[in-house]
């Protein structure tokens, strides 16, 4: 039979299948060969009787992340605020970034659009409408809620972002059961806490599964290496093979048309900036 997992506790895989939900035990051979069964995985499972059932199969993954331990995203939903707190366009790139390298879909989320007048959204869709798809919501009013169900029916998504941002408060209005915690407001901090303890996928409202992770909110730096990571910044990608360098990072070399694309405006300058911190951070970090 086959299924995919959607929680793991303490040794113990669901799997879902068809029609049910099937606790299951991992193969003994999976530990023997370092093979750890992640949340997402597709899997193949025979039912010994009726209260166990083994996993014998993990089938390739799409893509896996480890930080949380996930796979199969299809769409990784980054999730910021129009404030409280205040836009972080350094950590978005962060996460976009990350998103590019693990190759999933894409789709920006401006949450708490209750908190500002459409001035507030400005900043968001000057640099990144012509990128990404994005959707402007509010999880405290359900405005745009519907659409962003709908932009991910049918897929498997996950939500990442900085903490208080409110992934919480949207999975919320997602799942089908209401399962996930949002945390109180602090009384001295304005951001909630997220209370989630283990990964989890739910069925969305609507169609589609929706992945209730603890982590993913930061993000390490990244394992791409300093030539890929123009690729990872879809803007920049038509310039590159352009420049009178092959090898050009798009620093400060001669003839650089990335360069001159920001300098005419094509390519956003906060991008760019977010591209040179990280080309250094890379750097920095291969000399170790
Ligand atoms: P998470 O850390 O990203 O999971 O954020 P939470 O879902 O815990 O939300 C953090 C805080 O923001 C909580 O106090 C929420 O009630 C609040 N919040 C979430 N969404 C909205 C929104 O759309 N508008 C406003 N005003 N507050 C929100
Ligand atoms: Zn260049």
């Amino acid at each position: 039979m086959e299924g995919i997992i959607v929680k793991g506790v303490a040794g113990f895989y669901y799997v879902k299948t068809k029609n049910e939900i099937y606790q299951c035990k991992a193969r003994g051979l999976f530990r023997k060969d370092g093979i750890v069964p992640f949340v997402g995985d597709q899997v193949s499972i025979r039912v010994l009787d009726d209260n166990e059932a083994i996993i014998y199969e993990i089938h390739p993954r799409k893509n896996q992340f480890t930080r949380p331990p996930i796979s199969n995203v299809d769409c990784l939903v980054i999730v910021m605020a129009v404030k409280k707190p205040e836009p972080n366009l350094a950590m978005m790139d962060r996460f976009l970034v990350m998103a590019e390298f693990y190759r999933t879909e894409i789709l920006i989320c401006i949450n708490k659009i209750d908190l500002t007048d459409d001035e507030g959204l400005q900043i968001y869709r000057e640099i990144y409408d012509s990128i990404y798809p994005m959707v402007f919501v509010s999880g405290k009013t359900e405005q745009g809620i519907p659409l962003l169900k709908k932009y991910l029916r049918g897929r498997v998504s996950a939500l990442a972002g900085p903490s208080g941002v409110g992934k919480s408060t949207l999975l919320n209005k997602m799942e089908s059961r209401d399962l996930a915690t949002v945390g109180e407001i602090g009384q001295k901090s304005q951001r909630g806490k997220h209370t989630t303890r283990h990964v989890e996928l739910f069925d969305m409202e609507g169609g589609g599964m929706l992945f209730d992770t603890p982590g993913f909110t930061s993000f390490d730096v990244m394992d791409a290496k300093e030539g890929e990571l123009a690729f990872l910044y879809p803007e920049m990608v038509p310039y590159i093979g352009e420049c009178r360098y092959d090898n050009c990072r798009h620093l400060s070399e001669p003839d650089c048309r990335i360069r001159a694309a920001v300098e005419d405006g094509k390519i956003h300058k906060s991008r760019y900036g977010s591209y040179m911190d990280q080309i250094y951070e890379i750097q920095t970090m291969r000399r170790y």
